[in-house]
């Protein structure tokens, strides 16, 4: 079976639009949350995640919108986008975000927004990695909430690595050899890595393979909207420049 992970939308429709187009028909789609939060079209990008994923976690800005947790943390964007999308939200949307579990997990898999227990911790360095590890016995993490496709291995020997996957490309996951991985699917709608284009992950569990697909959307239409929602003009900037 084929899972597609999308996460860290953040109301980006055209960017959504733009991912959904790489997944296949019969993909579980996984979504590991922010959906909602900094751009102009939280609505449709609930719409879209509501019909087309099997499995949802929360992310810390769904959950800032839902009843401002971790907002006094937030920078002023960040702040000024979660008052305007609470604003515009559907209320049964926002109901619907009010069910969403933390953590999922299937045999092999844990899915979490962030990091094992600590659901909205930074994976950023190897100690980072190490204590998310030592948090779950699940042999594969499946993570976003950075916006920076990565993968982090902890081997059978007990030894760490890391790889960025800045331009996408496929890994394969050994877990029958004993490793364990921490798999960052990176952002759809708000990359981090200083490449500009989306980020997807594709999970095949025949082949023990997840691909990392980067993809453009039109970033121009996506700005102009922001623009004219009256959103800070910092949170168009910053797609241009994938940071
Ligand atoms: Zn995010």
């Amino acid at each position: 079976m084929r899972y597609a992970f999308i996460s860290d939308i953040h109301s980006n429709i055209e960017a959504l639009d733009a991912a959904l187009s790489y997944i296949a028909p019969e993909d579980t789609v996984v979504c590991l949350g922010d959906i909602i939060g900094y751009g102009p079209n939280p609505n449709e990008c609930i719409a879209r995640v509501r019909e087309r994923s099997q499995y949802v976690v929360i992310g810390n800005h769904d959950l800032a919108v839902l009843n401002g947790f971790g907002v006094e943390r937030f920078n002023d964007a960040a702040r000024a986008a979660v008052s305007w999308t609470r604003e515009v939200l559907d209320p049964t949307h926002l109901a619907w975000i009010d069910t969403l579990a933390y953590e999922l997990r299937l045999p092999e898999m844990l899915f979490v927004h962030g990091a094992p227990v600590d659901y909205f911790e930074y994976i950023l360095d190897v100690r980072e990695a190490a204590t998310a590890f030592a948090a779950t016995d699940a042999p594969i993490v499946f993570i976003g909430h950075t916006h920076i496709p990565e993968l982090w291995t902890l081997d059978a020997e007990g030894a760490y690595g890391h790889t960025h996957v800045q331009h996408g490309g496929t890994h394969r996951l050994d877990i029958a050899a004993g490793n364990r991985y921490i798999v960052d699917v990176g952002s759809v709608g708000q990359p981090r890595d200083l490449n500009p284009e989306g980020s997807i992950a594709i999970y095949d569990d025949l082949r023990k393979e997840v691909e990392w697909v980067r993809f453009e959307y039109d970033i121009g239409k996506t700005q102009a909207k922001i623009r004219a929602a009256g959103l800070p003009g910092y949170l168009a900037m910053r797609l241009g420049s994938g940071r």
